[in-house]
């Protein structure tokens, strides 16, 4: 395979968008639509797809060095990728604490598609993005010349231009497209790639009300400023990164029932609850078409 060409992975593209009857939205004259975009690849579902491609062509077959916390998905995207397309990946992991243990499924996951793991403490990590912090990590990771850094969640310029395709796909079909928000690379390019009229939701799945900056920063990156109409509902973290609350869980498996889609508890549940608790507060006037973007799937269990 050609490793600077990301489409040789055949990507299901555009993603299937699904309408689907829920009481919930229908009793008050809204449609809900599901944008699969779970569906897109198995081994880089939803927006790590789109938010790779762009830098993998950048890339050109060169290694990758990334970075991520020990459940991160990306990281699995990336080291998926790696392996697909035949070029080199080294995963930066937050947490020097886990070195000497025992890879959970997901960091071993990465390590078996090749991908050289390295761990550092959080103050580092944290620091990463300041080029001398950046030079002296790639030094101690034996990182090669001219290998492409691609920061946390995959976010940045090019990654919020992928996104874009995301909006244009949904041109025509939805009214509100709503997405739930890590880094904000996403939400960044959905709103960019909206037609007029329609506006893009982030439901923020982290606690902490930074993500309007970074969203407007990632803008700014990619675009030259502000693009499309989109805000931020603050109010569905479930008390941060990772929470899943008996009542989301609840949710989730209800949500499961009913409609027979997997439901990603991290991200995605997080953004059904937020919907629904706002069309039961009639956020969204009669004739809306509202599209819940299902960015990823339920993580693969242990052996895979
Ligand atoms: C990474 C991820 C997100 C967050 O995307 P950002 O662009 O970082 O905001 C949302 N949903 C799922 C399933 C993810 O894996």
């Amino acid at each position: 395979m050609n490793a600077s060409d990301p489409a040789a992975l055949r990507p299901r593209l555009p993603s299937p968008l699904e309408p689907v009857a829920d009481e919930r939205f229908a009793r008050h004259g809204v449609r809900l639509l599901l944008k699969r975009d779970d569906l897109i690849h198995p081994d880089l579902p939803g927006n790590k797809w789109r938010k790779l491609a762009p830098n993998l062509r950048a890339a050109a077959g060169r290694t990758v060095l990334t970075f991520g916390g020990a459940y991160s998905n990306h990281l699995r995207a990336t080291a998926a990728a790696g392996r697909l397309l035949g070029f080199p990946t080294i995963g930066v992991v937050r947490g020097d604490e886990l070195a000497g243990r025992p890879l959970n499924p997901s960091l071993a996951a990465c390590a078996a598609d090749g991908m050289r793991l390295h761990f550092v403490d959080r103050a580092t990590y944290r620091r990463a993005s300041d080029p001398g912090v950046l030079a002296g990590l790639l030094e101690r990771c034996g990182a090669p010349e001219g290998c492409r850094v691609v920061p946390e969640g995959g976010s940045n310029a090019l990654a919020a231009q992928g996104c874009t395709e995301l909006g244009r796909e949904l041109r025509g079909a939805a009214d509100v497209a709503a997405v739930a928000c890590g880094t904000g690379g996403t939400l960044a390019g959905l709103a960019a790639g909206l037609g007029d009229g329609a506006r893009a939701l982030g439901v923020p799945v982290l606690k902490g009300g930074f993500l309007g900056e970074r969203t407007a920063a990632l803008q700014r990156e990619a675009f030259g400023g502000p693009a499309g109409d989109w805000s931020l509902d603050e109010r569905f973290h479930f008390g941060g990164y990772a929470r899943v609350p008996p009542a989301l869980e609840a949710f989730a498996r209800d949500f499961e029932a009913r409609h027979g889609l997997p439901v990603e508890r991290l991200y995605v549940a997080k953004m059904l609850y937020g919907l629904v608790a706002l069309a039961g507060e009639g956020a969204f006037p009669p004739g809306t078409a509202v599209a819940a973007v299902i960015t990823g799937g339920p993580q693969p269990a242990a052996s895979r």
